[in-house]
Parts: C-alpha cells; sequence; structure tokens
C-alpha cells in the first residue's frame, strides 16, 4: 500500500460494496455495511483524489446503506446510475430505453420460480437468488436464461445468483476507466465475478502507466478467476475494511 500512502491525491479507489464492505448474508436485501464504514469513505473521500463504490445495487440501495458521504461516487448498477462526487445523480439513458424489458422480465420471473428462490427488482435490472434455495439453482438460472432470450437482455452470472440487465456497454470496468484515467495511482477492492471487468480496467490502466493495486476480497466461495488478478488478497469484509482504515489513516 506504500503507492497510495504517498500519492494520496494521485490516487484512486474502487470499492465493491456486497462481499467487501458489506458481509455477504443470505437476505440479498439485507446485507448491511460494516460498523463505520459511511464515515471510512468520506475519510477516504478527503483523502483521495477519487473514491467510488462501484457495485450492481441500484444506487438508491446504496444511498440507504451508506448516505453520501462527501466526495464519494455511489455507481449503482454497474454505472448505469450514479450519484457523483457533487452529489448530483445521472442515468445512462441508453439503459432507460430497457426499463419497460426489465419489467417484463421481473413479472415473469416473479410468476415463475420455486419457494426459496428470491426475485430482487432493481428497477433497470433484476436478480435471481438462489442463497436460499440451493437445489433450485438450475430451474433458476433455467428461468433467467428463458427470460433473457425473450427480452433481449444479458444474463450476468454472480454468487448464487444471476442478472438481468440492458445490453449496454456498462460494467465496472466502464466506470473505473471513466473516473480512474489520469490518475496515477488506481486501487480496486472485489470479491466477484462482476468485479472482474473492473480488476481488468485497473490492470488496462496499470499498462498505460499508472501505479495499480488489486485487491481481492476473499472467502470459501471466492471465483478463481477473481483470485488469479489480484495483486493482495484479503480474507472478507473485516480484513478489507481494516486495510482501507489504514489507507485511510495514511
Ligand atoms: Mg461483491
Amino acid at each position: 500500500m506504500a503507492p497510495l500512502r504517498d500519492r494520496a491525491a494521485e490516487a484512486a479507489l474502487f470499492l465493491d460494496y456486497d462481499g467487501t464492505l458489506a458481509p455477504i448474508v443470505a437476505d440479498p436485501v439485507g446485507a448491511r455495511p460494516l460498523l463505520g464504514v459511511p464515515e471510512l469513505l468520506a475519510a477516504l473521500g478527503d483523502r483521495l483524489g477519487v473514491v467510488a463504490v462501484v457495485s450492481g445495487r441500484p444506487v438508491a440501495y446504496l444511498e440507504g446503506a451508506l448516505g453520501r458521504p462527501p466526495r464519494v461516487h455511489l455507481a449503482g448498477l454497474y454505472g448505469m446510475e450514479e450519484i457523483g462526487g457533487d452529489g448530483r445523480l445521472r442515468r445512462d439513458a441508453a439503459a432507460e430505453e430497457w426499463r419497460d424489458a426489465v419489467g417484463d422480465a421481473t413479472a415473469s420471473l416473479l410468476r415463475g420460480l420455486p419457494p426459496g428462490v428470491e426475485v430482487e427488482p432493481k428497477g433497470l435490472a433484476v436478480t435471481v437468488h438462489w442463497r436460499r434455495a440451493p437445489r433450485a439453482a438450475a430451474t433458476a438460472r433455467a428461468a433467467a436464461a428463458a427470460a433473457a432470450a425473450r427480452t433481449g437482455l444479458v444474463a450476468q452470472p454472480g454468487r448464487m445468483s444471476i442478472e438481468l440487465r440492458p445490453p449496454v456497454p456498462a460494467d465496472k470496468g466502464t466506470v473505473v476507466l471513466r473516473l480512474g484515467t489520469g490518475h496515477a495511482v488506481v486501487g480496486c477492492f472485489g470479491d466477484d465475478v462482476g468485479d472482474v471487468p473492473a480488476f481488468d480496467a485497473v490492470s488496462a490502466l496499470g499498462r498505460a502507466g499508472a501505479t495499480t493495486v488489486i485487491v481481492a476480497v476473499a472467502d470459501l466461495e471466492s471465483p478463481p478467476e477473481v483470485i488469479a488478478r489480484a495483486d493482495v488478497v484479503v480474507q472478507g469484509p473485516v480484513e478489507a475494511v481494516a486495510l482501507l482504515r489504514a489507507i485511510a489513516a495514511g
């Protein structure tokens, strides 16, 4: 972490939410950040050039969980909607055109899935979770694939979940490139396959000359492609937040 310590104001830091700042829990809507995370984000925002929480969650969910820490970007739905460091909300116009298709897919999934499989409507995306019904995984995957094929939405796999989202070029990597380009130091923390595009974008900025640090937040379910890209592996959100506290303290 020495590069971040020495060149804090030139640094851009990108943080996943679930599994990174908040423990993974069985109830997908119940993931709360670890104690003190909003204040920690504010301290990082004060110290670093750019701090962004980049998540598949809707931005309203991130705001409910974290508030609006000053100077911190909250990028929801993989950047399809974002509250900027100035507190202003912006949405991806191309993604907005798919709102009805998402509503259609959500309705069909709510009708067709077995007990225990949860459908999480997110506005511009919908996620199917089978953490509480692991034996229904194949059924849930098939239903999501059918809804994707019918509506033109794309399926993004996650941890015991699958998400259907508009086929627009928005992923965590586009957020990293948009906010991180031009920074001398770029860091990123994440735990899941949805973070791989962010890690790859950080690596691309590294090839262009930035000093980079990729931190995988590991647990027993960690996807190998996440661990394989990491410079540093920490165990779970507790260690991730401890490392972030060290960065904030300089
Ligand atoms: Mg995550």
